[in-house]
This record gives C-alpha cells, structure tokens and sequence, in this order.
C-alpha cells in the first residue's frame, strides 16, 4: 500500500455500522487499539447509561487481511479498508464481538456435522431524490427498465467496477420495484468471507454514492406504506471438501436430509432470531404481508411470501435456500450467526419439520396456516427480543456478554424513537443507513 495512504481498520458491529479508525499505510500495524463501549452505541450514536462496559477496559482490533480490500477511483482518495477482529489485550477473544460469534457458528456446523455454509447476500437499496441533480430523474422510471438503469448511470457502472476491484464478484445490478430502488448481488462464498463482503458491499455503495454527490439509503423502509428493501441471505450446505448437499433429487421437495433438518431448525427458531436479522424498530413495518418480504414462519418453493424461498438450481451445486427476513440495519455477521446457529440445532434434534406453503400464505386461513406450523413473524422489535428472551435453545448461540450488550443497545435504541411516529422512525433510520 502506498505510504501515505489512509487504511481504514474496520470493525463491523452489532448496530450495524462499521466503526473504526485509520493508520497511514507506513505505519500499518499489527493491531489497533478500541473500545469496548463502542459495542453499545446505537445506530444512531447514543450510549445507553446500563450498557455493560462504561469507561473501562480495551480491546485490540486484529486486521484479518483476508479481508482487506482497496479499490483505486479517481476523484477520491483510496477505499482502502480491512475488517478486523475485537480481542482483549491478552489475546482472548471478545466475547462480544460478532465475527468471533460467527466463528463459532461456522466451527459448531463443521465439528458436529462435518458441513460448511455458502452465502451470497442480495442487498436492496434506495437512492434518494435529488432535485439540483442532472442524473435525478423528476418522476419514477419504470421498474426493472433499461430507462431506470441508464438514468442512474454511470453510477451503477462506478458501483460495479468499485466491487469487482475489491474483489466482492457482483453477480448483478438492477433497478428494482420501488421509486428510486436498487439492488445489487454478490456470488456466494463461505459464510465468514460472505457477511464479510455484505459489510462492505454497503460500504463500497455509500462511498461511490458520495463520490457521485448522491444520497442512498439501506434503510429497510423510506415510506412507512411504500417498498421495503430486504437484505435476501441465500443459503447452501457443502461437504468440509467442498461437494454441495443442499439437493436430493428423491425428495419431493427437492432437498436433502440435511437441508430439510437444517431449515427445520431456521423455521423452529424464527420469531427468536428476526431478533438479530431484522433488528431495527421499523423492521417490521417491512415484514408484513403483501410486500414480497416475510411476514410468516414458513418456507414455500419459489415463493416470494415465504420466509425461506427455497430455489431450485439448474444443477445440483446451484440448489439453494434464501432467507428473506433480513435488512442492512443487522449485522451480516450476526445474521449468519443466527441463522447458521439455528441450522445446526434442526441438524442436531434431525428435526423434519418443512412443510411447504402450497401458495401464497396471504390467500390461506388461519387453519391452514397453522395444519402447516406457519405462525405470524413477530410483528415488532420488542416482541421478537422478547421471543429471543423466552427462546432457551437460541439463548445458548451466543457469548453472554454479546446478548447482555446487544439487548441493552436495542433497548436504548428504541428509548431514543419512543413517541416518534412511524413516518419520524423510518426518517431516522433513513439517515445513519
Ligand atoms: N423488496 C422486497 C423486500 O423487501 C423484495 C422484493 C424481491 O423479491 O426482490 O424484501
Ligand atoms: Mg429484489
């Protein structure tokens, strides 16, 4: 790296911002020092007075250059960055800090089933009006229209080029349903790289926004009654040596043994883990029927309604799973985390629980829904904490010291909106995502 370049060492937390400093690259070290506190922040930069740390302690950031990238652009400076890991000043792991909590996730999975996750994280996004702007069209284009495409151009290009530099693989590029809505994929990869690229895809957006002088937003919502923008986690199970499992043809739902026992067990825990995938206070305004995200604990064969899409692949190695009750107010790490936890557990009890919804959950009774076990999603942030809460199996997922400090901060989080309407929420959040 050139010597008098910023490197930025990144730390993705549990509020879903990535937070951190930056060193000149003469002067890259082995590791940084930071706060603890710094995992009580929220989203919206308070510092709850209960959180669990105070003014005490420190902690080393550990650079995992595996996980460093810099994208060269002209106009701007370097977008050199690399996510690190929290560890106490002994070198003891965090216990509060998420990469290592998707570790464990991913060593459980590999040591008590000899399996591996892949992931490929599909983000939607929202760029905002800008009226002094040449590029800014007056009216809303088209949805999924080549016009809608081009009016945003070379921004979608200037995206894309940035992502294939840092070596994220975008896979496509879209102008999406709502006004002003994008999306953009990225290829799969192991579970750590995947919520590693979900960190700085986001990043990478935001800075080409910038650089652009436009505004975007990852916000899960940017009307309370307009088009959500989901973060969708699309899931296969592969060998230790790489042969993928997700697919058994004799199945009449295409999937495995150990597929149906793994999203089994994502079924089983949903209304405790939307907790950490779904985590802000407008979540679910956007987890609710008719909008194509998830508003039900059931899983359906390419159905967009369902929780758990299950996606068939034109080949065994391309069947997959996508969870769709996510947005990009978590953190990737601990939505992986969650999901990979819960997995594991259908693997351990070889729970069969899959019954798939036959169409759109929305057309059936209640009846129907419940002979299939499908229940509502929680339908706000204190009730999925407190299905969390009451959740003894989900409870066990994670460090103590993660769950005391991830409650306090949603806690707080939801202190600093009370009285707020719904229309004030979604403005907030459509500000720091
Ligand atoms: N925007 C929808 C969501 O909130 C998803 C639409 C789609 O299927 O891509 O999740
Ligand atoms: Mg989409």
């Amino acid at each position: 790296m050139p010597d008098d370049d910023l490197v930025f060492l990144a730390y993705a937390d549990l509020s879903g911002h990535v937070r951190g400093r930056a060193v000149p690259g003469r002067r890259y070290p082995t590791t940084v020092g930071w706060v603890p506190a710094d995992q009580s922040i929220t989203p919206f930069g308070s510092l709850g007075d209960m959180n669990p740390f105070g003014p005490l302690g420190d902690l080393r950031l550990i650079p995992d250059e595996s996980a460093h990238v810099r994208v060269d652009r002209p106009g701007t400076s370097a977008f050199d960055v690399v996510l690190c890991d929290a560890v106490e000043p002994d070198g003891q792991p965090f216990g509060a800090c998420p990469r290592a909590a998707l570790r464990g996730a991913i060593d459980r999975l590999a040591e008590q089933h000899r399996l591996e996750v892949k992931a490929a994280f599909e983000h939607e996004f929202t760029m905002l009006p800008s009226p002094s702007s040449p590029d800014s069209p007056s009216a809303p284009l088209p949805a999924f229209s080549l016009q809608a495409q081009r009016a945003a151009e070379p921004f979608g290009s200037d995206v894309v080029r940035a992502l294939v530099a840092a070596g994220l693989e975008p896979e496509n590029w879209l102008a999406e349903f709502g006004p002003g809505q994008f999306e953009i994929t990225v290829g799969p990869a192991g579970a750590l790289r995947a919520a590693d690229r979900a960190s700085l895809v986001r990043e990478i957006v935001r800075d080409v926004a910038r650089v652009h002088q436009r505004s975007v937003t990852f916000s899960p919502l940017v009307d309370p009654d307009g088009v959500g923008n989901g973060v969708h986690v699309h899931l296969s199970l592969h060998t230790g040596n790489g042969k993928p499992v997700t697919h058994d043809r004799h199945d009449p739902d295409g999937l495995s043994r150990q597929a149906r026992a793994f999203f089994s067990g994502i079924v089983r825990h949903l209304p405790a883990l939307v907790a950490f995938t779904a985590p802000s206070a407008i979540s679910y305004l956007r987890l609710t029927p008719h909008r194509w995200s998830a508003a039900f604990t059931a899983a359906g064969l390419r159905n967009r309604e369902a929780t758990l899409r299950i996606c068939p692949g034109a080949t065994p190695a391309g069947w997959n799973v996508e969870f769709r009750a996510a947005d990009a107010t978590a953190c990737p790490h601990l939505v992986l985390a969650a999901l990979i936890h819960a997995g594991c557990q259908g693997l351990d009890e070889n729970l069969d629980e899959l019954r798939l919804l036959p169409g759109d959950p929305n057309a059936m009774s209640a009846e129907a829904l419940a002979a299939l076990g499908a229940a509502r999603l929680p339908t706000s942030l204190p009730e999925a904490l407190d299905a969390f809460g009451e959740d003894n199996v989900a409870r066990r997922w994670f460090d103590p010291l993660l769950i005391e400090t991830y409650l306090e901060m949603k806690h707080t989080e939801l202190t600093e909106l009370a009285g707020l309407s719904d229309a004030e929420r979604v403005a907030r959040y459509c500000e720091v995502f």
